[in-house]
């Protein structure tokens, strides 16, 4: 353990975030003073931290040694006088302008004027709480994210009066705890609240057209795209009283921005009172285990088809018939499927430019993982025993298949587009490295790849031209791609290049 006597960490606010902060900075030789307004708060939380501390020594994670200085390293300030010589100040209260303000204030006179004062707010501008100073550039963001012990990315927030050797000092704080810190600018939502606004977003918007239903989705993004949750099970676990005020504030604060739009659906289940899984329902309902209740499955009844006409001839495809022993037509016979693959497109344009019957095209998505479950819609007017057929066709290879309404860009490729446009957009306006974006993205929101390594693994190219097909087929600047993404594509390089 580190010497416990080179820097001393102020806390004010001994909530969920300032307790979880201090018991990390401790354990990491710090020294901490920590302050709540309400009495006996600070106290009971430092018992808090010896509790689970010494619950990490019975576990062999930590030796009795190291907990017993690690509670030494804590002292509970009586007021905010008592944290007069720290070295950084950090402010955990609640989410309050004018509270946070007041105490910024109070600090200033209270602490040297080589004292860093960081704000742990996940949404109100650091700019508006500095505002408060008289030196602002001694005031920046240190955004740890919940639970403390548990997550490894560290926001850096820069107010435009923040001096970079400010900033400095707290990436090297966060260093110090463990801590992977990314610079980012004070922007509404930061980095990963901002980020976030695509995966759940685009799926909103997929619900909302009728696309397809929220665990088609979820299973989509699951099983396809990597991800651990789908975007309902997402937001039904964080609350949807927390999310969709968080989409609002952010919609509102990019001046309206539409590739941030959420849609009216989800603010319905708010004034619903439908929060999630607190509530016993969200998108679904939970019974009293917490289950999900999900409605059973329409029974499959169609037989493969005799053979499929491939026009496109895409491999993937062809390798699933053979499995299957269905033979492969590159010209139509007049009556079996027609397979097709489109990017970006819905069945319908793809049918009419490729001059084949809307009524027997089976659109597939061959993009992302194909291996346990493939994504199939049809035209309008299609007839539906072709549909069965090639949906008893996939089954038959052991995957699962699920069934959308026609969509441009199917389920996966709208939202790993969109996610991986957002980072795009992120690099362009400067909001942090596109290292840092990567970074932040995946730590924090536990994404399988950051968005720029996931417009990489889409091909940049088939990123931009599926953007490109939704925002035509659209009619909507929802889709339109970022211009980093739009040069990179056009010049052939990595989503990351700079
Ligand atoms: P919390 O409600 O658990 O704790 C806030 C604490 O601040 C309380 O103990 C309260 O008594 C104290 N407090 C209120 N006014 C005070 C004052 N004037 N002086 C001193 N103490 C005061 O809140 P939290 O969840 O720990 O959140 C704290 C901050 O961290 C907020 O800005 C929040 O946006 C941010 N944050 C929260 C999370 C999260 O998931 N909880 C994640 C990241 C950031």
């Amino acid at each position: 353990m580190a010497d416990s006597s080179d820097l001393t960490l102020g806390i004010v606010g001994a909530g969920t975030m300032g307790a979880g902060i201090a018991q990390l900075a401790a354990t990491s030789g710090v020294q901490v003073r920590l302050f709540d307004a309400m009495q006996g708060v600070a106290p009971k939380a430092i018992d808090g931290i010896a509790t689970r501390l010494a619950r990490s020594v019975e576990k062999k994670a930590l030796s009795e040694a190291d907990a017993a200085r690690a509670v030494q390293n804590i002292s509970a300030a009586t007021s905010l006088q008592d944290l007069a010589g720290s070295d950084i100040v950090l402010e955990a209260v609640v989410e309050d302008l004018e509270i946070k303000r007041r105490i910024f204030r109070d600090l200033e006179e209270i602490l040297g004027e080589t004292s860093v004062l960081a704000s742990n707010t996940s949404s109100l501008a650091i700019a508006s709480i500095a505002q408060a100073c008289r030196h602002r550039s001694r005031v920046a963001g240190m955004h740890f994210f919940n639970p403390v012990h548990a997550m490894q990315l560290v926001e850096v927030i820069a107010a435009p009066e923040t001096a970079p050797a400010v900033s400095d000092r707290l990436v090297a704080l966060a260093q110090r705890l463990g801590r992977t810190p990314v610079r980012v600018i004070d922007a509404p939502g930061f980095l990963v609240n901002f980020g976030g606004r695509a995966f759940t977003t685009e799926a909103l918007h997929i619900l909302h057209e009728g696309v397809a239903g929220a665990a088609d989705i979820d299973a989509v993004m699951r099983d396809c795209c990597g991800f651990r949750m789908g975007p309902f099970e997402l937001m039904d676990l964080i609350g949807i009283d927390v999310n969709y005020p968080v989409t609002k504030i952010i919609h509102e604060g990019y001046w309206y921005e539409p590739r941030l739009s959420s849609v009216p659906e989800h603010g319905a289940l708010v004034q619903a009172g439908r929060l999630g899984r607190k509530t016993g329902a969200g998108f679904y309902s939970y019974d009293d285990k917490g289950q999900k209740i999900l409605s059973p499955a329409d029974p499959e009844t169609g037989i493969p088809p005799a053979r499929i006409v491939l026009p496109g001839g895409e491999e993937m495809l062809t390798t699933l018939a053979t499995t299957a022993g269905i033979p492969v037509a590159g010209e139509d016979d007049g009556a079996s499927p027609i397979v097709i693959a489109p990017l970006g497109e819905d069945c319908t344009t793809a049918a009419l430019r490729l001059g084949i019957d809307p009524r027997r095209a089976v659109a597939i998505d061959v993009t992302a993982d194909t291996s346990r479950r493939i994504t199939i819609m049809t035209a309008p007017g299609a007839d539906p025993t072709i549909a069965d057929a090639a949906s008893a066709w996939l089954r038959g290879t052991g995957r699962g298949v699920t069934r959308i309404k026609d969509s441009p860009g199917f389920i996966g490729q709208r939202i790993t587009a969109m996610v991986a446009n957002l980072g795009c957009e992120m690099a362009q306006i400067g909001l942090a490295s596109p290292a840092d974006i990567d970074t932040a993205i995946r730590l924090g929101l536990n994404y399988p790849t950051g968005p720029l390594a996931m417009a990489d693994k889409l091909g940049v190219s088939t990123t931009y031209g599926i953007l490109c097909r939704l925002q035509e087929i659209t009619g909507s600047d929802r889709y339109r791609p970022s211009l980093w993404l739009r040069r990179r594509a056009l010049l052939g390089l990595p989503a990351a290049t700079v």
